[in-house]
């Protein structure tokens, strides 16, 4: 096999598991995050594996270059014990295989471990992950070519082979990080766009319902008219049909009230993180509303214990209702206060506004100001936000705009 032979046999090996992952998750709709980091692991220890035990090597080095790509995706994606587990599989997996000096296989992954930390809290630091790992690697070749893969060699033959290596990982790294990410962007814009969906389906159950109530209702008041000109005897026979669907509806109110009974299932979460997730799923709509939009969501961590999917859903609903009251150069943005023990999130629009009768009613079940609305996204955003005893209220002037408040408490 060729060393392009290679090179391509171990992508393949890298992007197979990673490929199941995106389309496992993507599949399975409403994952929640923690079983969504286990099974991002699960890729990447496969990756390993099959690369380690399938992938192509020759006396040089170059295909073993792509062994590094796991723990760049799991450093990216802040698996930090994962990190550390597949650094001292890859350190052992170097020392048997190459016998490299083992002191500077423990500098090399340390030196990646720490640029992960300096870089942490930077933006663009994907970017700023690869790169480093770009110049570690290259440092570390260099030092490899000289002193263990071909010492004997001419001048011209290492620099060849020195910047052959760093460019092949150099280029594959970011072709495989770029096409990760991208896939993951789609599917989180479909994600939200179901989100979205899924009020129109709330509102099409409705009209079923709607319609299953006003059933049975209409035989009764059928039977009732009936009533009005029968013998008494008559009634024995009317009165059990009535009653019986009577309960009919009742037992189907039971069951809607059952069926919108609102679940919370709270995990320890990264709030700025969170928002930054929604912020990039939520721009491709701002963008193609045309509406001007600003983010300033801290260049840090926040560790609440929230539920994941429902946080993001109220605020999904949030910018929804802002793009829905678009008018003219609109602007939308988010900001983030946190005082004590509560953090707020700020969503102010320029919109249409509300009057102070829409401001006083918002909230209510079913209160909306739309023709095809169905007023139920502020009030279980309301409820979803109690749920977590934190709160949300509206400040709104007719016409300029409105400013949404959710408060949550850290602890
Ligand atoms: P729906 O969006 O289906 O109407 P909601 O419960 O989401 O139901 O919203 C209820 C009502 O609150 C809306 O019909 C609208 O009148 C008002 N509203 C909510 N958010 C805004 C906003 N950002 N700007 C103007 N009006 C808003
Ligand atoms: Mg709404």
């Amino acid at each position: 096999m060729s060393i392009f032979g290679g090179v391509i046999t171990n992508t393949v090996y890298i992007l197979f598991p990673l490929t199941v992952y995106i389309i496992y998750t993507a599949y399975i709709r409403n994952l929640e995050q923690k079983e969504k980091k286990l099974f991002l692991e699960l890729a990447l220890y496969s990756s390993l594996y099959m690369l380690i035990r399938y992938g192509v090597m020759f006396k040089t080095v170059y295909p073993a270059l792509l062994f590094n790509i796991p723990l760049v995706i799991s450093l990216m994606k802040d698996q930090k014990l994962s990190s550390i587990l597949i650094s001292i599989i890859l350190i052992a997996f170097n020392y048997y295989k190459f016998h490299f000096s083992l002191i500077l296989l423990i500098i090399e992954y340390l030196a990646y471990f720490t640029a992960y930390l300096v870089f942490y809290n930077k933006k663009n630091r994907n970017i700023a992950i690869i790169n480093s790992f770009i110049i570690i690697r290259t440092i570390t070749i260099i030092h490899q070519t000289i002193f263990y893969i071909m010492p004997e060699s001419p001048f011209l033959e290492m620099l060849y082979y020195i910047l052959f290596s760093s460019l092949l990982f150099s280029f594959l790294s970011y072709i495989i990080i770029m096409i990760l990410d991208k896939s993951e962007n789609i599917i989180n814009y479909n994600s939200t766009l179901n989100e979205l969906n899924r009020e129109k389906e709330i509102r099409e159950s409705l009209f079923k319902i709607t319609h299953e109530v006003k059933n049975p209702l209409a035989v009764c008041r059928g039977y009732l008219d009936m009533l009005e000109n029968q013998q008494k005897k008559e009634y024995k026979k009317y009165v059990p049909i009535i009653s019986n669907e009577i309960n009919r509806t009742l037992n189907l109110m039971d069951d809607f009230l059952d069926y919108t009974k609102i679940k919370i299932v709270k995990e320890e979460t990264d709030l700025y993180l969170l928002l930054d997730e929604m912020k990039e799923e939520i721009k491709p709509l701002l963008k193609n509303n045309n509406i001007e939009s600003k983010f300033n969501i801290p260049d840090d961590e926040l560790y609440m214990e929230v539920d994941y999917n429902r946080i993001k859903q109220v605020l999904v609903n949030v910018f929804k209702n802002s793009i829905e009251a678009k008018k003219d150069k609109m602007k939308i943005s988010l900001d983030v206060y946190q005082k004590n023990n509560q953090v707020t999130i700020k969503i102010s629009d320029t919109g249409i506004g509300m009057n102070k009768e829409t401001l006083k009613r918002i909230g209510e079940n079913f209160f909306t100001t739309k023709r095809n609305g169905t007023g139920l996204g502020v009030s279980l955003s309301k409820e979803i936000i109690h749920l977590h005893s934190g709160k949300m209220y509206y400040k709104s002037a007719e016409g300029k705009g409105t400013d949404v408040y959710i408060e949550l408490p850290i602890n």
